[in-house]
């Protein structure tokens, strides 16, 4: 009962129905998995799935702080430690006014498979806030990091749980957030990655989820002896993944010409080369400003409101804003312009009918839990150098990315190559992700 997907998924929704991302994510997973585990005897019958679905510990607590004008805010704060059989929990922290117990367990869940398939020794977690940093000031941002640090301290640490950034959270964050916990311990651990340069951080860090997520795609190219030169790409979000995925496809050769933002998109149909995505970061990362501010710079451009990119012409797309941002219609109306490749990097940007969309047109498909995994995966090259207490140069972190990335391209061959030679890169990295950690957990028995 347990072992088919029906029964499987039955039981999961009457313990989770009320959290619709937690259950498009397992949905996802099981969908590719169970197969897997009735066809093989040292997996079927052990409930592992079952056992991954729990998180192994969920943390939600009070964050009181003062704003600007002297008013006491409380938000709602979690840490989700979903798996540690592999490594200590790892994964980012969110700050967005739509994060609650679903949003992150997708995201917990996602990161246990997407660690796995890094290579490095590290489990899944994810946390965060409903807390909107938005229109926030530095002083605001500072007092909440630290009001939230005052609790997570206590359940965190370089050998039990090490969090990053995610949405909302970035090296400003982070340093606000790594002053405290260092306060409150009285010692320097690499307890967080994604730190700045001189306490800590690695090069490439930054860079590492959009490189990542280009070099994944690169990767697929590759198996049609394709490549990024000379291609059209449609890319959405403009934050720190977007950004550098748009980075990356210039150095490539590729041609961008589109980024977005909550309030909509911009088109430049000349592309957007190195200086306007200079002038584009400056925007997002110092200035805090919208990306419709890019037509007043660039009157060529256009912006359009409210809107996701999917309906401008590309060859390669590339999700990097957040979860179900690209829905059937989108899938559709990407593939009859053309396009063949599309690398996820967000967390679960497609929704599963688009996902189906584009397994049907057998198109090169990524999931982010394969294609962003570099991000991760330089955070644990990050905790390798703290603990080493040693700094590799960018060229040594960025050959280890690649590496990495063309291991997890690897991986997902073996476990996703149908008979008819189509990659499904969703089974594989479902399957390869699993099977390390179910591994483990069979070694180390029912606990
Ligand atoms: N938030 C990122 C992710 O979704 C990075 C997590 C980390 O570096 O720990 O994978």
């Amino acid at each position: 009962m347990k072992d088919t997907i029906e029964g499987f998924l039955d039981l999961v929704k009457e313990r989770n129905g009320h959290e619709p991302e937690f259950l498009q994510a397992v949905e996802e997973v099981a969908e590719t998995v169970i197969p897997y585990i009735v066809k093989h005897d040292i997996y079927y019958g052990k409930n592992i799935l079952l056992r991954m679905v729990e998180p192994e510990r969920l943390i939600s607590f009070r964050v009181c702080w003062v704003d600007d004008s002297g008013e006491i805010q409380v938000n709602r704060g979690y840490r989700i430690q979903m798996n540690s059989a592999i490594g200590p929990y790892k994964g980012g922290l969110r700050f967005h006014p739509t994060v609650n117990a679903s949003i992150l367990k997708f995201l917990a869940f996602e990161q246990v498979f997407k660690n796995s398939l890094t290579t490095l020794p590290m489990g899944g977690g994810k946390g965060g806030s409903d807390f909107d940093p938005k229109g926030k000031s530095d002083n605001e941002i500072m007092r909440f990091c630290h009001a939230f640090m005052s609790e997570l301290f206590r359940h965190i640490g370089p050998n039990t749980d090490i969090p990053a950034g995610d949405i909302g959270v970035g090296q400003r964050e982070i340093g606000f957030l790594f002053g405290m916990y260092r306060k409150m311990r009285n010692e320097f651990t690499g307890v967080l990655t994604g730190k700045g340069m001189t306490w800590g951080g690695s090069l490439i860090r930054p860079e590492a989820t959009g490189y990542g997520t280009v070099y994944f795609a690169e990767n697929m190219l590759k198996t049609k002896n394709d490549s990024f030169k000379g291609k059209t790409i449609v890319i959405s979000g403009s934050g720190n993944v977007a950004q550098f995925a748009a980075e990356k496809s210039l150095q490539l050769g590729a041609k961008v010409v589109t980024l977005s933002d909550s309030s909509g998109y911009i088109y430049d149909d000349e592309g957007i080369d190195d200086g306007k995505l200079k002038f584009i970061m400056t925007l997002k990362n110092e200035k805090r400003g919208r990306i419709s501010e890019y037509v007043k710079e660039y009157p060529n451009a256009k912006f359009t409101k409210g809107k996701t990119p999917w309906g401008e012409a590309c060859d390669i797309a590339l999700p990097c804003a957040t979860q179900n941002e690209l829905n059937e219609d989108d899938a559709k109306t990407l593939l009859n312009n053309g396009c063949i490749c599309v690398s996820e990097g967000a967390n679960m940007p497609s929704t599963k009918e688009a996902i189906a969309a584009f397994h049907k047109a057998k198109i090169l498909f990524a999931p982010g839990k394969a294609s962003n995994a570099g991000g991760v995966a330089t955070s644990g090259l990050e905790m390798t150098q703290n603990s080493l207490r040693y700094k590799w140069t960018r060229e040594e972190v960025d050959n280890k990315l690649k590496d990495i990335m063309t291991d997890i391209h690897k991986s997902c061959i073996e476990y996703g190559t149908e008979e008819d030679g189509y990659i499904d890169y969703v089974k594989g990295a479902n399957i390869a992700g699993f099977v390390k950690v179910a591994d483990a957990m069979l070694a180390q028995g029912i606990v």
